[in-house]
Formats: structure tokens, C-alpha cells, sequence
């Protein structure tokens, strides 16, 4: 399978890890929509977070546990946190990653 996110799971492309507990790892975004934006993505594959969460749903949990140790780190005082599922939602890489954003205001609703 040619999945961008495993390749950098599995070191085989390399980026600077922000964390890696074996299960989970988290990386800056390629192009960043926040002056913090950070992808924390399961190591194992998974195509969406649905997907993950029917297969492991203490995973989704610390992806959550580890956007807030990163924001914490950050010292943000707020940040956003989003899964896009599917093409319609704006999924460009199908393989679960929750997207950690901080560092300026958000509208609402989401565009
Ligand atoms: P999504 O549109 O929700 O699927 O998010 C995919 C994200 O991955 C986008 O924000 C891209 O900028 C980011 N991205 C794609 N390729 C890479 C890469 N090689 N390294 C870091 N971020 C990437």
C-alpha cells in the first residue's frame, strides 16, 4: 500500500516527530493553517477515524491525550482539533490523523 502517513510512521520518510509512544506519533503539517498545526496519526493504518475507533478505540483516545500534552507544551489557550472523513469534508491523505491547530482565532462554523 502507498500511504504518505505510514512511510512516516514507519521512519520511512523522514520528518522531525514532535512525539512517538510506539503507538502513536505526531508531526508538523506540510502546510500549515495555524501558526501551530500538527498531524497526530496512528501508526497502524487506518483510512479514516471511524474506521480506527471500530478497530481500536483507545487509540482515538490518545491521539486526544497527545494534542492536549502538545498543546499544553505550546502553551496555547485554545486550540482546535479536527478529523475530515472523506473527500466532501476536505480528506486529502486516507490515513486517520487528527489535525491539532492553535495560535490564532477560529470562526464557527468550520469552513
Ligand atoms: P486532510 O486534508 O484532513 O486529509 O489533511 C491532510 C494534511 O496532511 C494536509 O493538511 C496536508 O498539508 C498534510 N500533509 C500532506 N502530506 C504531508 C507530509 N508529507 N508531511 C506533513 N504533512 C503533510
Amino acid at each position: 500500500m502507498d500511504c504518505i502517513f505510514c512511510k512516516i510512521a514507519h521512519g520511512e520518510i523522514p520528518v522531525d516527530l514532535l512525539h512517538d509512544d510506539g503507538t502513536v506519533v505526531a508531526f508538523h503539517d506540510l502546510a500549515p493553517q495555524a501558526p501551530t498545526h500538527i498531524l497526530i496519526i496512528p501508526k497502524e493504518h487506518h483510512a479514516n477515524v471511524g474506521n480506527l475507533a471500530a478497530a481500536s478505540p483507545e487509540t482515538v483516545g490518545r491521539l486526544f491525550a497527545v494534542a492536549q500534552l502538545l498543546a499544553d507544551e505550546r502553551s496555547l489557550d485554545g486550540h482546535r482539533t479536527v478529523f475530515n472523513t472523506g473527500e466532501s469534508a476536505g480528506q486529502s491523505v486516507f490515513h486517520a490523523h487528527l489535525h491539532l491547530m492553535g495560535g490564532r482565532s477560529f470562526t464557527w462554523p468550520a469552513g
